[in-house]
This record gives structure tokens, C-alpha cells and sequence, in this order.
């Protein structure tokens, strides 16, 4: 985590929580996790200092009989896995 001020015009620099562009010469607090940078403006940070809601979900579903991570399938797999249809089971009773 580090503090600063944009100096660099080129790289976009968008607030984390709240989407906002910092303009040049707004403070702002980045954070570096695992090997990608975060930014939040001074005012997302002074409201709440942690990041939160950065990491990808990870969905599991079954495969051939066991539950994996969805990401960890062959392409074969995940094509197959984006043709499924889900339903719901409480509408189709009688
Ligand atoms: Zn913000």
C-alpha cells in the first residue's frame, strides 16, 4: 500500500469504490495485490480504509463427479459448462 499523487497522465486512474477518474494532483491510496494495483480516492479511503471486493469469485460446480473450480477445468469442460441451463426447482412442482 502507498499513498501519492498521479503524476503520470497516460494511465487511467479510477477509484476503486466509487469509479471516480483522480484528476491530477488528487491524493489518492494504492494498493498492490498480487501484482495488480488498486487505487482508491481520498475520500473512499477516509470513509473506509480496507480493500474490499477485489479478488475474483471462484464458482464450483460438478464434473465428472467431483466439485472443482470451474477455472480449473479443460476448455472442453467450460464450454460445456457455459451450455448448461439452470432452472428452478421450487416453480416446476405441482
Ligand atoms: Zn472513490
Amino acid at each position: 500500500m502507498r499513498d501519492g499523487t498521479r503524476k503520470n497522465m497516460k494511465q487511467k486512474y479510477i477509484c476503486h469504490d466509487c469509479g471516480k477518474t483522480i484528476q491530477k494532483n488528487e491524493e489518492f491510496m494504492a494498493y498492490e495485490i498480487e501484482g495488480v494495483e488498486y487505487l482508491k480516492c481520498k475520500a473512499c479511503h477516509q470513509k473506509d480504509p480496507v480493500l474490499r471486493n477485489f479478488r475474483k469469485t471462484e464458482v464450483y460446480s460438478r464434473v465428472v463427479g467431483y466439485i472443482r473450480p470451474v477455472d480449473q477445468w479443460n476448455q472442453g469442460k467450460r464450454t460445456e459448462f457455459d451450455d448448461r441451463k439452470t432452472f428452478d426447482l421450487a416453480g416446476s412442482c405441482c
